[in-house]
């Protein structure tokens, strides 16, 4: 899997969601290369370290875990 940083699935590419601003309760797939094989349904707080920033979005949607996801 990619080493990247870790981001919030609200602010990466990959995360399923034709809102321009998701929040942390939305659920939506992650369309990740490697993670898409899952099927994963994950939530706007949730993350991981293949977070790629979305278009636009821009590094400011970029969050420290406050915690670990589970
Ligand atoms: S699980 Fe990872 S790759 Fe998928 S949307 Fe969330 S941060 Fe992005």
């Amino acid at each position: 899997m990619a080493g990247g940083q870790w981001g919030n699935c609200k602010g990466c590419r990959y995360f399923g969601s034709n809102n321009p601003n998701p929040g942390d309760n939305e659920t939506q797939r992650c369309n990740q290369q490697e993670l898409r094989a899952f099927d994963l349904k994950v939530s706007g707080a949730s993350g991981c370290n293949a977070f790629e920033a979305r278009a636009g979005a821009g590094a400011a949607q970029y969050q420290e875990p406050a915690q670990p996801a589970h």
